[in-house]
């Protein structure tokens, strides 16, 4: 990282700080934003939460977070040491009002120390049931009246539903002006996720091809080998469909199949995203049965262990009917893509944990090759592998070395590991980063999300209205559902998957 950009005076509040999100993501975040030089002298760190911690409990309980989930390992002493002194525990509860006056007078006080307006991030790292809560106390309490310098951080989930994400955005923006919002969507903050746009824009090869008249389908699947685990209280009400797709698979699609922006700006390139949301087809129910499918998982072996199904489970429904897979066949109506199916699945439990797009080229026009060189014939295909191999590979035929003329498939690799010798930061030091910077690229709109929403809620009232009497249908360590095989071998394609050592 070379810190070309400059973090003005910034006080971080952290909604949530003693919770999961902060001690996984957050702290170990903003501990390499520190280490990389990218904070500046004048930073402070305000968690917060109802336990009662004395500042030294709590930068115990930080440090553990970053020992035990930062990519580089255990901090080390002499910088830790420096990072701990610029954070600070509050106790507070975000539904009693005076415990903001308590923010005020801190952030007042550092104001005063500095001798300058701090800009004042308030990250809202809580249950969605405080959102609005949280929303409304800051500015009860004058914390979100410059809309210059102060910034509101929303995690997923952005709403159960297009009407609760409509409710949200209209709270929102009766306090904030839409560039105070920074709603998250962490996927987007991938470093191989990001490269798609360098990838499409900064090249001029790419262009001429990527249209209806070359490309045959795309594919996007991001597959997991985990189970709900402990997590169903908050996933039974949630599923694949909302969990998954309305949010990181959409967003992907949104990046694969955009025009061009005009420029690199915000406002540019979430424009584009959600001309793609507003041009994808709309599903009735009729179109639902052909078009998506679900599914739940059953136990199995993965790895050598017996794993429980999904209604199994700690604190699992038994008759639950939330899916834990979905696949669906979306297609985008817009002079670029008409006609092209794009195929998205995902599922817990699955074979393998990998996140890829898979974008299939056409035939070519007329084969010259000798008939016995069609068994290993195969269509152009570019893959993006997002993780956990981090490449970009491009399949083609080449001729094997040898007197016959016999073809074979060849990649044609860009892969991180082998290209760069430094490590790519995670999602959320590049969100946290561009939070604190304000570029709000990176971050969903309020009409992108609610587009999303509107796009799958056929899907989601559908399948709500119908008890699946099939669940669970298909078993841990499995691709999912033979269903989801039928919905795309139905066009005679089949998903796509990268082996292990990468190679065809
Ligand atoms: P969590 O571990 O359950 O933490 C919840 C936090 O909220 C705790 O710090 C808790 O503090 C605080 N809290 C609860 N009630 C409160 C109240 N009345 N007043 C003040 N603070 C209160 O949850 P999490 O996993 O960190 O998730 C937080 C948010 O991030 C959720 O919206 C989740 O969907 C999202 N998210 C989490 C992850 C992840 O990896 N964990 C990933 C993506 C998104 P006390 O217990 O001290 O009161």
């Amino acid at each position: 990282m070379s810190n070309t950009k400059k973090i003005p005076p910034t006080i971080f509040v952290i909604f949530g700080g003693t919770g999961d999100l902060n001690a996984r993501k957050l702290a170990p975040a903003l501990y390499h934003l520190f280490l990389g030089g990218w904070l500046p002298e004048q930073f402070a760190l305000i968690c917060s939460g109802r336990s009662e911690l004395s500042d030294e409990k709590f930068r115990e309980r930080m440090l553990d977070g970053i020992n035990k989930f930062s990519r580089t390992g255990k901090a080390a002493k002499a910088e830790w040491d420096k990072f701990s002194e610029h954070i600070v525990y509050q106790t507070a509860d975000v539904n009693n009002e005076a415990s903001y006056k308590a923010f005020s007078k801190r952030i007042a006080a550092y104001e005063q120390e500095w001798k300058v307006q701090a800009n004042i991030i308030h990250y809202l790292a809580v249950a969605p049931e405080f959102f609005s809560i949280i929303a409304s106390n800051l500015a009860k309490n004058h914390l979100a009246d410059d809309t210059a310098r102060t910034r509101i951080v929303v995690e997923k989930p952005f709403g159960h539903d297009l009407e609760s994400s409509r409710e949200l955005n209209r709270l929102l923006a009766e306090i904030f002006d839409e560039c105070q919002i920074y709603r998250i969507d962490h996927y987007l903050g991938k470093e191989t996720v990001q490269n798609i746009m360098a990838f499409r824009f900064a090249n001029a090869l790419l262009e001429p091809l990527w249209n209806r008249n070359y490309i045959e389908h795309v594919q996007i699947s991001v597959t997991e080998q985990l189970g709900v685990g402990d997590r169903s209280g908050y996933y039974d009400g949630a599923g694949a469909m909302r969990d998954m797709i309305q949010n990181h698979l959409l967003q992907l699609l949104c990046l694969v199949a955009m025009e061009p922006p005009v420029n690199f700006t915000a406002d540019e390139v979430r424009n584009r995203k959600v001309d793609v949301l507003r041009a994808m087809r709309r599903f009735s129910a009729e179109d639902v049965r052909e078009s998506a499918v679900r599914g739940q998982y059953g136990s199995g072996w993965m790895e050598g262990q017996q794993v429980p199904g999904y209604r199994e489970e700690e604190g699992a429904n038994p008759q639950s009917n939330t899916e834990t897979f979905a696949a669906v066949k979306f297609f985008v109506d817009n002079w670029r893509w008409q006609g092209v199916p794009f195929y998205v699945r995902t599922g817990k439990r699955m074979h393998r944990s990998a996140s890829i797009i898979s974008i299939q080229f056409k035939d070519t026009p007329h084969n010259i090759f000798p008939p016995e060189t069609a068994e290993s014939w195969q269509q152009n295909r570019l893959i993006i592998s997002i993780q956990p191999e981090m490449s970009i590979r491009l399949q083609v035929q080449a001729k094997r070395p040898g007197l016959d003329m016999m073809l074979n498939t060849v990649d044609m690799v860009f892969d991180y590991k082998g290209t760069y010798t430094s490590e790519a930061p995670e999602a959320y030091e590049t969100l946290l980063l561009d939070t604190m910077l304000g570029d709000q690229t990176l971050f969903m709109r309020g009409d992108q999300v609610e587009a999303a929403w509107d796009l799958i809620m056929p899907i989601l009232k559908s399948w709500e209205g119908r008890t699946s009497q099939s669940f669970p249908n298909y078993s841990a360590d499995s691709w999912g559902p033979e269903l989801a095989e039928a919905l795309i071998a139905r066009d005679s394609f089949h998903w796509f998957t990268l082996p292990l050592n990468g190679n065809k």
